[in-house]
């Protein structure tokens, strides 16, 4: 249950995903696009975000879990769906029956969907993953020609695309990038000179904005969907989430009294300090504290002394702020607030992270830029 009155709230720009959905299509002209929209679309919200991206042009959503894909089907997104990851347990019936296609990356899993697609009594359609040196999911190299053979050989069974991910793909000309492409060009002729005619997929966001030649038949960009790019190019990706609160409580305060727990900040002079109604509850990192501007009244201004779980106070200097006044934690930048790259870079991590991690019981999601 959410408050009708939300101390703090995620704002995910749909206008924005459309955008850069657009820009990758465009950039990728020729293969179609998969939007990829695992952990709830990076914090975004599954459902909106693929509905978006699916009106911008994305004929594909890839999903982590079959769950994932249920969702999305449920909602009524009828395009491809692809998932790739679920434990051993799962019983891919369900999946199959849903029109979702698997990744496979192993004999035993490929058995397990071939007898999950008799008893749908229809084929199940897998894309044959070759781990080309992630070494995460994905078939060995060695046991390759084994699990195409098998594909090849299983009654029930429609060998989509062979497919693989790359490692350092966001740092555009590192070697590792062409020798898990030799390794997948290798992998799919193989799959080729056992009778199969599959599509092939290779490209993250950063292969699709700095690789055009291996962009293949599909694209998955996931987090240049969002606006956030993992490459220094000059794209024109619009961030689609911003990070609001307001304040709920001004004051003055006397030169030498500090602020929050631990009394760690101590006005230099005389200042007005607002409260802010969010703090580590919220996806405010604590370790922030004391290193984190805010944008309130047009201006950057320093959050003073620790940030708690429900609370964080800013400095605000002589200037005049208001209770109501709007606080932007992060957004896109263009006004001067800070970015998730930006907190991301402070506390060591990737902006992937941040919005991934914004999905909140308390923080309300709201949407704007809902095409009519
Ligand atoms: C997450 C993921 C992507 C998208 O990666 P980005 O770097 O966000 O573009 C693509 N493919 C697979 C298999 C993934 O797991």
């Amino acid at each position: 249950m959410i408050a009708s009155f939300p101390h703090a709230e995620t704002v995910i720009d749909l206008g924005a995903v459309r955008h850069n959905v657009s820009l990758l299509a465009a950039k990728a002209a020729g293969a179609e696009v998969m939007g990829v929209v695992k952990g709830d679309a990076y914090g975004h919200g599954a459902v909106p975000v693929a509905r978006a991206a699916a009106e911008a042009g994305a004929t594909w959503l890839g999903t982590c879990s079959l769950q994932e894909a249920f969702d999305l089907r449920a909602a009524g997104l009828t395009g491809r769906l692809f998932s790739w990851l679920d434990v051993p347990e799962v019983d891919f019936a369900p999946g199959i029956e849903a029109d979702i296609d698997l990744g496979v990356s192993s004999v035993s899993e490929l058995a397990r969907i071939a007898e999950a697609a008799v008893r749908v009594g229809k084929p199940a359609r897998v894309h044959l993953k070759i781990d080309t040196g992630l070494s995460r999911n994905g078939c060995p190299p060695a046991d390759w020609p084994q699990l195409v053979e098998a594909a090849a050989r299983a009654r029930n069974v429609e060998v989509v695309a062979v497919w693989s991910h790359l490692a350092r793909a966001d740092e555009p000309g590192h070697e590792s990038i062409d020798a898990q492409a030799k390794l997948f060009a290798e992998a799919y002729d193989t799959a080729r000179a056992a009778g199969l005619d599959p599509m092939r997929h290779l490209a993250n966001s950063a292969a699709t904005l700095t690789r055009p030649d291996l962009h293949f038949d599909v694209v998955r960009p996931g987090i240049a969907m969002y606006g956030l790019n993992p490459v220094p190019t000059e794209d024109d990706l619009r961030p689609a989430m911003s990070f609001r609160s307001s304040v709920v409580l001004t004051k003055r305060v006397a030169a030498g009294e500090s602020v929050s727990y631990g009394h760690t900040w101590t006005a230099p002079q005389d200042t007005t300090l607002a409260l802010v109604p969010a703090g580590y509850a919220d996806g405010v990192p604590r370790s922030l504290s004391g290193q984190m501007d805010v944008l309130l009244g047009g201006q950057r201004r320093p959050v003073a002394g620790r940030i708690c779980m429900d609370q964080l106070v800013v400095d605000c200097g002589d200037d005049a702020v208001r209770v109501g006044d709007e606080v932007v934690l992060f957004g896109n930048g263009r006004s001067g607030e800070p970015t998730a790259r930006e907190w991301a870079d402070k506390l060591g991590t990737i902006d992937y992270e941040i919005v991934t991690s914004m999905y909140r019981p308390r923080v309300r999601r709201r949407y704007v830029g809902e095409q009519v």
